[in-house]
């Protein structure tokens, strides 16, 4: 019997969820997989465990709101659950089990000792007070006590969710467990347990794997022309360090707003303007674009760092850069992939590109369990490693097999969890 689900052909793109990319992604990686770890490929095609819960919130004014959260483990063959914490009016049950799996196949990429995990509440965060945030937050952490913990699952942050979140719901878990656990959660803030280096880790990894890219390619950052979806946590560091190594960031694009400068925008004008007004739209020295026009941007360097299925069938053949960095994850369908594929455009996967925060969450861990502090260039200097060692055998492998950084870095991940897998056995 097959274990992977197969995708029904009729299903169009559209219909395509996240969940099912991941599949489509499992089924591209199967057949390079060392034949003895092929019977065990059906523990990554189902989630090893998978809880909904009712959050109810008292409003200010009084009254009761409810909202759905999750929480999925993917797999705990390698270690603890590890994997964000996102609201989102868009999360699903089913989106969460593709973040979560992409957590599983990502902490094996760069061999940290954790399995993957997501969590997530169906929620409109803009539409909450600030206290109705915290109410939130606290409660979604009592529903889902009964999985996490520093052994057994850490939460972190994602979409909009920050070191006040986490710090929020370390403090719930502490107030429940009668005892200060910092290392139930990763992303706090630096004074309370948090780690230097947390908050531009992400960008940082997308930053260094770009730049081994290009060094493959012959190419370097000066001079070079980048576009940047995403103007959170990881496409502000990302766009910020890559224009400190004589990067031109030529566009940017998030959910209020696309604008231009072939020239170059300036970046901390640009954050000032954002931060005042809450809009992209009339920052100093650019010009605004409709959304569908950022797509066609003349740039050598794409990074995707807002949400999932952003590069689809309808956009992927108008992409100029011949470099994309998946800094959000899932942003590529496997439709689109195929394309820049075809096109000979080079993409650096989601489960690479994006590793730098959960590898930092990782030392933040270790510093809260051995509560003992390293200095930030400790931590960068780390990172870079891991990042480059990650990318070389990604590369390698690539070149070795003849497949798709995507595919070599699902093999590499994919093994080493079928292998802890494997040799732990089933039970009973
Ligand atoms: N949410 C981030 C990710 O998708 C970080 C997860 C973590 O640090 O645990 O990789």
């Amino acid at each position: 019997m097959n274990a992977i689900t197969p995708i029904p052909s009729y299903l169009s793109e559209e219909h395509l969820g996240p969940w099912e990319t991941y599949l489509a992604q499992i089924a591209e990686v199967a057949p390079h997989l060392a034949p003895e770890l092929r019977p065990w490929i059906g523990t990554l095609t189902a989630p090893k465990r998978s809880l909904i819960v009712d959050v109810p919130v008292r409003r200010d004014d009084g009254t009761i709101i409810h909202f759905e959260g999750y929480r999925v483990q993917h797999s705990l063959s390698r270690g603890p659950g590890k994997g964000g914490i996102r609201f989102h009016p868009q999360v699903t049950l089913p989106e969460v089990m593709a973040l979560a799996a992409w957590m599983s196949v990502k902490n094996a990429v760069v061999n940290v000792p954790f399995g993957g995990a997501k969590g997530g509440i169906r929620v409109d965060p803009k539409t909450l007070s600030l206290p109705e945030l915290e109410r939130l937050t606290r409660r979604y952490a009592s529903e889902i006590n009964i999985l996490v913990g520093e052994e057994k699952d850490i939460p972190a942050p994602d979409v909009n969710t920050n070191e006040q979140v986490m710090a929020w719901f370390m403090d719930t878990y502490s107030v429940n467990q009668g005892k200060t656990v910092t290392g139930v959660v990763t992303g706090k803030p630096v004074m309370m347990g948090g780690s230097l280096g947390r908050r531009d880790a992400t960008g940082r990894g997308v930053f260094v794997t770009t730049l081994e890219a290009l060094k493959k390619q012959g190419r370097t950052l000066e001079g070079a022309r980048v576009a940047v979806q995403g103007f959170g946590n990881v496409g502000e560091a990302a766009a910020r360090l890559m224009a400190g190594a004589g990067a031109k960031i030529v566009a940017l694009q998030d959910e209020t707003g696309t604008i231009i400068n072939p020239s170059g925008l300036d970046l901390a004008a640009v954050r000032a303007h954002r931060e005042a007004s809450r809009t992209l739209f009339g920052a100093p020295n650019c010009e605004a674009r409709a959304a569908e026009d950022f797509w066609s941007i003349d740039c050598d360097i794409l990074v995707v760092a807002a949400l999932e299925n952003q590069i689809t069938e309808a956009n992927a053949g108008k992409i100029k850069a011949r470099l994309v960095v998946e800094g959000a994850n899932g942003p590529t369908t496997p439709t689109a992939d195929a394309i820049l594929a075809e096109r000979g455009v080079l993409v650096i996967p989601d489960v690479l590109a994006n590793a730098g925060g959960v590898t930092v969450s990782y030392f933040e861990w270790v510093q809260d369990i051995s509560a003992f502090f390293w200095s930030e260039e400790e931590i960068n200097a780390r990172l870079d490693r891991i990042m480059r060692e990650a990318f070389a055998s990604v590369w390698g492998l690539s070149e070795t097999r003849g497949i798709s950084l995507r595919t070599a870095s699902f093999l590499l991940g994919c093994e080493r969890i079928l292998h802890a897998r494997k040799l732990r056995g089933l039970y009973p």
